[in-house]
């Protein structure tokens, strides 16, 4: 008999698994709102051009090697990355108080993140929005932190809980991590208000909460790379102390090339230099140095004005056409007296809507009309095309009435 003849199964990732249910479905209408993967006007996955030029560029340059990086990846990288996020003349930046490491995408910078505060920081209670993307939850509690969650969204509104989010982070206790999406908050696409991150940005300096920004959306959420950072940066330009995790997945559409980046703004120099020597021995038992291509990548692009600039455009039309699929469907609703109010689909931000179905009335579409998506009601909105929109309003119109 198997050494292993008594593990059970275990059930399919709540997002992960809607795409094996919907490759089991063999109805030529099937439609996959599940993961979060931007897809084209014709339904197919979009490797940016400025992409294949830089990777056309990366083989054509023959002194490159497949040698390991260090521990903390691809030194060029690390500093676009940073520059990236906090702006290209931050001062914390220039002041060399910014360690930043590469590693595995979004996720793996949370977890390398959240490892180090484990390890190293006196408050070990994470609080993360509710809701949140499913992941947050499992990285933070096997990393070792202790998960409590603030009150974020208001399903009445179908916005902000701004009430509810100050008076959850004034009630945590002095320290605790305090997890932040940077824009395009995952599932609900509502984000603060610049006046509404000020204020949380006050309430959380006054009472010592660390912010773990997780910026899975740079760029997606407006189509601008400042503006969808402005959140971290007015952390940044206080002079505090923050953690960043950057994902290079949605907006380089680099998804399976897992680049992504783990930055700690501190208040020395010296400090920074600390952190980054203990980084090194949270990364180096756990997968030893990070990957080279879709670093290379990155790094090809942000080095160069053309090229960088070539990416915000295709990036730009990406986000606009998120935005006109959030128009097409409200509209369709419209159209077909779809009884209830639907404004939330063009007022919310990102790349999914939070519909406010409910999970039978998911499953209603997925059984009757071959929609998969998250039982939570989250549609991604980069996996509707002109063509699939009234298809997925004739499914909500049937669900709710
Ligand atoms: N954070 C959030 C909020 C996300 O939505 C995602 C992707 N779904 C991630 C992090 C991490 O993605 P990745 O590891 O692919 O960069």
């Amino acid at each position: 008999d198997s050494v292993f003849a008594n593990i059970v199964r275990a059930p399919e990732d709540p997002i992960l698994g809607v795409t094996v249910a919907y490759n089991k479905d063999p109805s030529p209408n099937k439609l996959n709102l599940g993961v979060g993967a931007y897809r084209t006007e014709e339904g197919k996955p979009l490797v940016l051009n400025v992409v294949r030029r830089a990777e056309q560029m990366l083989v054509n340059d023959k002194s490159r090697v497949k040698e390991y990086l260090p521990i903390v990846g691809l030194a060029d990288f690390n500093k676009l990355s940073a520059k990236l996020i906090f702006g290209a003349d931050s001062p914390a930046i220039q002041e060399n108080r910014v360690t930043t490491v590469q590693c595995l995408s979004g996720t793996g910078s949370l977890r390398v993140g959240a490892e180090f505060l484990a390890r190293h920081y006196h408050e070990h209670t994470i609080y993360i929005p509710l809701p949140t993307w499913g992941n947050h939850p499992k990285v933070f509690t096997l990393a070792g932190l202790s998960v409590k969650t603030y009150r974020y969204y208001n399903p009445a509104t179908r916005g902000l809980d701004f009430e509810g989010v100050l008076d959850d982070l004034n009630a945590a206790p002095s320290g605790a991590i305090v997890l932040l999406h940077a824009c395009a908050h995952n599932p609900t696409g509502v984000d603060p208000t610049l006046e509404q991150w000020e204020q949380i940005r006050q309430l959380m300096r006054s009472k010592g909460l660390l912010p773990f920004f997780d910026s899975a959306y740079q760029g997606f959420a407006s189509g601008s790379l400042d503006a969808d950072a402005q959140s971290v940066r007015i952390f940044v330009a206080d002079g505090g102390e923050c953690v960043v995790a950057q994902s290079y997945a949605k907006n380089m559409g680099l998804y399976g090339e897992r680049v992504g980046a783990l930055s700690i703004v501190c208040r020395s120099a010296d400090v920074a230099s600390r952190v980054e020597s203990q980084l090194k021995l949270v990364i180096r038992p756990m997968y030893s140095n990070p990957p080279i291509h879709g670093a290379s990548i990155v790094a090809t692009i942000l080095k160069d004005s053309n090229m960088s600039h070539e990416w915000t455009v295709e990036l730009k039309a990406m986000a606009d056409r998120i935005i006109s699929m959030r128009q097409q469907l409200f509209d369709a609703l419209q159209a077909k007296d779809t009884p209830g109010d639907w404004s939330h689909i063009v007022k919310q931000i990102g790349m999914f809507t939070f519909t406010g179905l409910n999970a039978e009335q998911v499953a209603f579409m997925t059984r009757e009309y071959h929609i998969y998506m998250t039982s939570d009601g989250r549609i991604s909105m980069a996996g509707l095309s002109s063509g699939t929109v009234p298809h997925l309003a004739d499914a909500i119109h049937a669900a709710v009435t």
